[in-house]
């Protein structure tokens, strides 16, 4: 059976929104939770290639149960989510939030489409996590994502409630409906947005050390906002402007 044929029978067969909360889930399953795991249980059976790779030093490491106590936020947060798609297909909820056409996007629409997902996605978050280091949001809403300095892949949806609503669920949700993508191309965005923040909250130098950046805002607290660099930039808050700043405010 053909993408095509396997799309069109699909959309026969479910309402929009089942088919949307069914491969958001499994999305969740194995881009999220599949992968955090991976990365958690990496010091258990490798710990020699595990701290090979670590940025940070071994004692600096959540224990078992911090990781444990991790888990059960974060869980929180996936269940409040998802009931609350639930909530809408039972609803029955409309429109849904993306393009259901019968005709499947090609590959060029689809790589248009995430990466000005990514784009907008950058826009959206940076200013959200400016907002919440302001002090008044930081120690209420902010400060319990800042508890793992030197974080691992589950602490990246270790939030508040509010939190995850501003800065988990929003940057992600956002992009693929104002720029009206075509659900294909929202579960590769969202497919790619998920292995990217487990791999950032990881703490490991992999994939030439994107984790670096966020690992940095976790363990300074004042730098590194954003999510692939962009912002930082043009407001001057990456790692090495902030540094370059302090290294000319002493000279002066
Ligand atoms: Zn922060
Ligand atoms: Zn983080």
């Amino acid at each position: 059976m053909s993408a095509s044929t396997l799309w069109k029978d699909l959309l026969h067969r479910y309402p929009p929104m089942t088919i949307e909360f069914f491969i958001n889930s499994t999305i969740q399953l194995v881009c999220f939770w599949l992968v955090s795991a991976i990365y958690i249980f990496l010091p258990y059976f490798t710990p020699a290639f595990s701290a090979r790779h670590k940025l940070q030093k071994q004692e600096k490491q959540p224990t078992a149960a911090e990781i444990w106590e991790c888990f059960l936020v974060v869980f929180r947060n996936q269940v409040l989510s998802s009931s609350a798609q639930l909530g809408m297909i039972l609803l029955d909820a409309k429109p849904p939030p993306h393009r259901f056409d019968v005709i499947l996007p090609g590959p060029a629409e689809i790589a248009r489409g995430a990466i000005l997902c990514v784009f907008l996605r950058e826009i959206i978050f940076y200013y959200v996590h400016r907002l919440l280091h302001q002090p008044f949001l930081y120690p209420t809403v902010h400060k319990p994502h800042h508890r793992f300095t030197a974080p691992v892949a589950l602490a990246a949806q270790y939030a508040t409630v509010t939190e995850h609503i501003l800065a988990n669920i929003l940057p992600l949700a956002l992009p693929p409906q104002i720029l009206k993508c075509h659900a294909i191309t929202s579960w590769v965005f969202l497919a790619f947005s998920l292995l990217e923040t487990t791999t950032v909250h990881s703490g490991y130098d992999f994939f030439s050390g994107s984790a670096r950046m966020h690992d940095l805002h976790h363990e300074k607290f004042v730098v590194c906002f954003g999510t692939v660099g962009l912002m930082d930039w043009l407001h001057k808050t990456g790692g090495k402007s902030v540094e370059d700043r302090r290294l000319q405010a002493k000279i002066q």
